[in-house]
């Protein structure tokens, strides 16, 4: 049976997140040439002796031995000689092969190999991983970290690993420090800063924002130095909720707004210039969900990290009703691997979050006890 659907209109959350993933630019690299043959020279791929294989298993005379690092002209490998090495030394003229420690006995005559070797046994040849010149990485490959690691094999600068600057700004004349009855404080702002820096970013919080269109405005268009900004609030459908509207006024690119997710529907995305604003829902747990969900995808990308996937899959303990047409995500305890649901108040509701390991994703029309599902760790 098709499920009815009040909200035809909403981007279902997998395909937000793929927008958001795509509308932002992965660091890329400049062309990658190799510096010289990788390895530069033949090197021991294990502890052991060099030696020449042709000697076969007679016993060796030891001349020395050679560390990563050193000069291997210091030794030259005659038949019936043999030069100890640790693993990334060079080999020394006259050795084809290596004979691992574990392949070894000592007798009154030097080392002998147990074992016959063959030319080339534990050797990294050179140029057996790219020759000089030969192209790496051609222009414009994402860098992640990986690649990090072979520019700085190859004397490249590798671009700076500064912690990208998220900056935090919540928005509502109901927040101060000291509310009175009619007045909250904000929840979300030290939240989403805590969140920002748990996942590896450098947060800035910011005075909460006044509903008020023109100093939304300026604070939109004087960001500081930051490459994200999360805002809560002010995003749904109440006449005081005016970031989409300042953002399309400003010239944004409104990424999406709305997403069938609950809670968490008025999500919003946009670029402003280079500036990716996450417009996150005012209600405290829909914000906590939504930047669970989104900041990660943006600060991967950004950062050239993979497609980071969250999701864990357990089984729920007892039923869930879900009339909505909406997926929910809804607070668990996590207990023997399995999802129990707590009776959670919704989205304004820290407390049950607060008592919350896990967040099961329970589809339209509800699911079965010992059904299983996917699920996000609280953090
Ligand atoms: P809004 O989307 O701005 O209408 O906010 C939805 C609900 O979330 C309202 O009840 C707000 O008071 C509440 N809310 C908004 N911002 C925050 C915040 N920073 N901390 C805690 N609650 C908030
Ligand atoms: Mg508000």
């Amino acid at each position: 049976m098709a499920m009815s659907c009040d909200h035809p209109d909403l981007l279902p959350l997998d395909e937000a997140l793929q927008r958001l993933w795509e509308a932002l630019p992965a660091p890329a690299l400049a062309e990658v040439r190799a510096e010289r043959d990788d390895p530069a020279t033949d090197r021991a791929a294990m502890d052991g002796v060099a030696l020449r294989a042709a000697d076969g298993v007679a016993p060796r005379r030891l001349l020395g031995t050679l560390f990563a690092g050193d000069d291997p002209a210091a030794f030259t490998v005659l038949p019936g000689t043999a030069v100890r090495i640790m693993t990334g030394a060079a080999l020394p003229p006259g050795a084809d092969a290596i004979v691992p420690v574990e392949q070894l006995v000592a007798g009154a005559d030097g080392i002998q190999p147990t074992v016959r070797p063959e030319v080339g046994d534990h050797v990294r040849r050179r140029g057996a991983q790219a020759r000089s010149g030969d192209l790496l990485l051609p222009a414009g490959t994402p860098l992640n970290v990986a690649r990090e690691a072979l520019l700085a094999q190859e004397g490249r600068p590798v671009p700076s690993l500064r912690r990208l600057r998220v900056g935090v700004a919540s928005t509502g004349d109901e927040l101060v420090p000291d509310p009175a009855a009619h007045q909250i404080r904000d929840s979300n702002g030290p939240m989403l800063a805590a969140l920002a820096r748990a996942l590896g970013a450098e947060p800035l919080l910011q005075a909460a924002l006044p509903d008020d269109p023109p100093a939304l405005a300026a604070a939109l268009q004087q960001p500081g130095d930051i490459r994200i900004l999360l805002t809560s609030g002010g995003v749904s459908m109440g006449e005081h909720d005016h970031l989409p509207r300042v953002l399309a006024d400003l010239g944004a690119r409104i990424l999406f707004h709305r997403i069938r997710l609950k809670p968490g529907k008025p999500m919003l995305a946009a670029l402003l210039g280079d500036l990716l604003v996450l417009g996150l829902p005012g209600n405290p747990v829909s914000a906590y969900v939504n930047a669970l969900l989104f900041l990660p995808v943006a600060l991967a990308r950004l950062e050239g990290r993979a497609f980071p996937d969250p999701w864990r899959r357990a089984r729920l303990v007892a039923p869930m009703k879900h009339k909505g047409d909406r997926p929910l995500l809804h607070p668990c305890r996590l207990v023997d691997g399995q999802l129990h649901p707590l009776p959670g108040k919704g989205s304004a509701d820290l407390v049950t979050l607060a008592h919350a390991d896990a967040l099961a994703w329970i589809e339209p029309g509800g699911m079965e006890a010992g059904a299983k599902t996917r699920w996000l760790p609280v953090v």
